[in-house]
């Protein structure tokens, strides 16, 4: 068996000591049946798990030299235990699910022949979300949202259930975001896509990771590193300040000259005031358009994502044109 592309599994774990072996044994009978097309890999990464996850990991790693493992000091949160396994992988393509056994490996042989297509981003999508759910309706409302404020959408009901090729992966890891939002980096590099739908199934034991807290945390994160528009409030609030303001103050004007109405001077004291505050917010704006603008330096991201490059095909179309012309040559 030689040249088998290698193709890299990352879980990010979290107290998930009773799925593991089960993901595993999953996994691996999904595997089996691709052995002759491709290698493994497969990376757990511990992210501060307070059960025996670890000593499982590590007991499942021992016993087969596909399996990696690694262990953060504490919980550093879903996405970050994500990164590090992309940070780790080194496959042609690199698929991450959870270790609960909501995400169906089964799906895994039609990611890969999407991505032998040419989708450099497989994701996975969850076609059960018809069951209507608080957690699935907020959700919902905040890519609604996402769509409006930013500059690309994030497909929905994804999760983290991918593959992307190790060209997304290298262009991920040149991101510098301290709280990666990594279903918006991905969507974000605009590399080819496909969506397969599959059924999530509930997770086997345990109980989510995810709080309302750490959820809405992770809807923010999202917000916050791709959109400056919350900035942008502080210049509506003023601009509309302003305006009122000025209403207001043309108002009493008006009926001071015109009408002989006498307002007592704290009466113009607060419609300048007013106004006054409406270029405060404005100044505010302004000052977080440069902070935004900063903010995105420091994040690092690449300005911009090759696909490909018409230098490199030039030069592989060179060497079969002169191949065919030195056959040519050759056959007269
Ligand atoms: N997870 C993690 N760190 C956390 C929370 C979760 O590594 O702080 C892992 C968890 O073990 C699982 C995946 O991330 O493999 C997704 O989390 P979970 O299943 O709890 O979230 P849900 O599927 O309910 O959104
Ligand atoms: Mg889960």
């Amino acid at each position: 068996m030689m040249n088998r592309e290698l193709i890299s599994i990352v879980l990010p774990v979290f107290n998930e000591s009773k799925n593991l072996q089960l993901v595993y044994n999953e996994i691996l009978k999904v595997i089996k049946n691709l052995e002759h097309r491709y290698s493994f890999e497969i990376i757990f990464v511990n992210d501060g798990s307070m059960d025996d996850s670890w000593k499982i990991i590590q007991e499942i790693a021992f016993s087969d030299d596909r399996v990696r493992g690694f262990s953060f000091t504490r919980n550093f949160g879903h996405q970050l235990a994500l990164m590090a396994g992309y940070d780790h992988a080194s496959g042609a393509a690199i698929i991450s699910m959870d270790a609960d056994l909501q995400h169906p490996p089964h799906i895994i042989p039609s990611m890969l022949d999407a991505w032998k297509n040419g989708a450099m981003i497989v994701y996975a999508k969850n076609s059960t979300i018809g069951r209507s759910s608080l957690k699935s309706a907020a959700s919902d409302f905040f890519y609604r949202f996402f769509d409006k404020i930013s500059t690309f959408s994030i497909p929905k009901h994804v999760q983290d259930f991918r593959l992307i090729d190790q060209k997304v992966c290298q262009a991920l890891r040149q991101f510098n975001e301290r709280s990666p939002y990594l279903r918006g980096m991905v969507a974000w590099t605009g590399f080819p896509s496909k969506v397969l739908e599959v059924d999530f199934k509930q997770r086997a034991y345990g109980k989510s990771g995810y709080s309302w807290v750490k959820m809405i945390r992770l809807a923010f994160d999202g917000i916050t590193s791709f959109s400056l528009v919350p900035l942008r409030i502080a210049f509506y609030l003023g601009l509309l300040i302003i305006f009122t303001g000025i209403g207001m103050f043309t108002y009493i004007t008006i009926d001071a000259v015109f009408f002989d109405v006498r307002y007592p001077l704290f009466k113009w004291l607060v419609t300048l005031i007013y106004i006054c505050i409406g270029l405060l917010f404005s100044l505010i704006w302004l000052l977080g358009e440069y902070t935004g603008r900063i903010y995105e330096l420091v994040q690092c991201r690449p300005r911009y994502v090759l696909l490909d490059s018409v230098s490199e095909c030039k030069q592989t179309q060179f060497i079969s044109l002169r191949h065919s012309v030195e056959a040519r040559d050759k056959a007269l």
